[in-house]
């Protein structure tokens, strides 16, 4: 093609025509809005084998030689993706925590991609370098935290545990750690035996090694044992050890669990420990007007860990940090000196965190935040606790059904079997038994929990935070455990473990199950 200067026009094969582009989206969101409307008549998850997905996708051929047509692409990556994956954002969807995703931030990472800014710094992204700062504040406001703190967006709760780790290492281990390392600080973390696997993580990729973790005993709640907190802290102390950092929970993932934030608040500042909360599942139940107390604290920390794609509905991915004194993200995270834009100084994320070039994982989460506000967002997670605290005492009412937990938005329980005898073998027996109803649950599309450990025992959870579940789809669980329950139980006892049978009745109803609820 010649050009008016008589250069010839340079044609790139990924370059698509302006009317070829607004065809293919329109078509593609046309789809997508299909797929949206048609998620509660599909199963959950087609529960396909890893050989029969490679199948569809001919996962074995080689790299194409030569491209192909847009459009067919698109049809056939959707079609690829709507039969067959696992659906989050289904009515029924209740596993682990993941949350259906909010239409506005679909459509929002579609516009974030085309204006592709670079979130790392300001001059590459003023507009989007202002609303990730807008939309970490107003994160903070719903968590009643100081919004003149620091913060940026992260992939998720495991990055900005990690960040917050790090940024308490910096200032609490006494002597510049980035540049001397941490040989021979003997610095010490305390955190539940709850938490969450991203401390281990932490503990190694900071240097610290995973022996510097102090794991600290749960109450019969789940939530941790303050005595024994102030115990390990002044042992360590006096064996000459620095503990730095105090890890509260507020919502632990396999339960829910609130840890008592005053009384840690309460410690940290009596040994100078940072307090840091991960707060990537359970901190915005603090929107919701009956929270836990044990919220309100919130305030007090010094870090917070929050998931943006787990209680805000924001397509994955999207964590946040927010770290009370803003300083301190650059003094662990910045080799640069601040940078100052018309006399105003400009945020540069790549001095605030460890990434360098960033996505705009924000934009998604402050359309959220504009289309529904705080009001919105209240009713949504106050709605989801509520739901699973009907779940619970909906499952209660099953003989065959033990309810163990129920805290925040999750439930946890069991199936066991009416003519269950007593016997050394019984809990194994359960566990096996639970285990298969699971993996079968799962398979069969019709709902999707996962699984927590309930005091050694195998369990069910169902953790709702999806803004599309109503009181309908959880009456159809329980029933659903109880056929399935009795389909495997009638598989494996014969054959399997040998469990004395007794009357049915003879072990204690679930009514004495203890109850989480914060
Ligand atoms: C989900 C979760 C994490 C990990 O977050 P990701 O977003 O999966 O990285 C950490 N802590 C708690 C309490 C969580 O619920």
């Amino acid at each position: 093609m010649q050009e008016s200067n008589g250069a010839v026009a340079r044609h790139s094969p990924l370059e698509i025509a302006p009317a070829e582009f607004r065809a293919l989206g329109h078509r593609l969101v046309d789809r997508i809005a299909e797929f949206l409307e048609s998620l509660p008549q599909r199963p959950v998850t087609p529960g396909e084998s890893p050989a029969r997905i490679r199948q569809a996708l001919a996962a074995e051929r080689s790299l194409p030689h030569a491209g192909s047509d847009a459009a067919g692409l698109l049809d056939r990556a959707a079609d690829l993706l709507f039969a067959h994956s696992l659906f989050n954002s289904h009515p029924r969807f209740w596993g682990y925590v993941t949350s259906s995703a909010a239409p506005i931030g679909v459509l929002g990472d579609l516009l974030a991609s085309a204006v592709n800014a670079n979130v790392g710094a300001w001059p590459l992204s003023p507009m989007a370098s202002e609303i990730e700062a807008q939309t970490v504040r107003w994160i903070a406001e719903l968590l009643n935290y100081p919004v003149d703190c620091g913060g940026l967006f992260v992939s998720g709760g495991n990055m900005a545990n990690l960040v917050c780790f790090l940024a308490a290492r910096q200032a609490r281990a006494g002597r510049d750690v980035r540049k001397e390392g941490v040989d021979g600080a003997r610095l010490r973390v305390y955190c539940s035996t709850e938490t969450h696997t991203w401390i281990q993580k932490a503990a190694d990729i900071s240097g610290m090694g995973t022996d510097a973790v102090r794991w600290i005993a749960v109450d019969g709640q789940g939530r941790v044992d303050t005595r024994a907190v102030r115990a390990q802290i002044e042992r360590d102390r006096d064996a000459g050890e620095r503990p730095i950092l105090l890890v509260a929970n507020a919502g632990t993932v396999s339960t829910g669990a609130v840890d008592p934030l005053p009384e840690l608040a309460h410690i940290g500042r009596e040994f100078g420990l940072w307090l840091h909360v991960d707060g990537a599942y359970g901190a915005l139940a603090a929107v919701a007007p009956d929270a836990p107390a044990a919220l309100r604290a919130l305030a007090e920390a010094d870090s917070i860990a929050v998931d943006p794609h787990k209680w805000l509905y924001a397509p994955l991915e999207a964590g946040c940090v927010l770290v009370r004194e803003a300083g301190r993200l650059r003094d662990a995270f910045s080799y640069h000196p601040p940078y100052y834009h018309f006399g105003d100084e400009a945020i540069n994320y790549f001095d605030l965190g460890p990434q360098n070039s960033r996505g705009f994982r924000a934009l998604k989460v402050w359309l959220a935040l504009e289309q529904v506000g705080r009001e919105g967002y209240a009713r949504m997670i106050a709605d989801d606790i509520r739901l699973s605290g009907e779940l619970f005492a909906h499952l209660a009412q099953f003989p065959e059904i033990e309810a163990l937990t129920q805290s925040l938005s999750i439930a946890t329980f069991r199936f066991v079997p009416a003519d269950l005898g007593p016997g050394e073998e019984r809990d194994d027996y359960l566990d096996q038994l639970n285990r298969e109803l699971l993996t079968r649950l799962q398979n069969g599309g019709e709902a999707y929990l996962s699984n927590a450990l309930i005091q050694g025992k195998f369990a069910l959870r169902a953790c709702i935070v999806n803004f599309r579940t109503s009181a309908s789809d959880i009456r159809v669980l329980p029933p659903l455990v109880v056929r399935i329950g009795r389909e495997v139980d009638a598989e494996l006892r014969p054959s399997g473990l040998r469990i004395g049978s007794g009357p049915a009745g003879q072990f204690p109803h679930p009514s004495g199950a203890r109850s989480t609820n914060g």
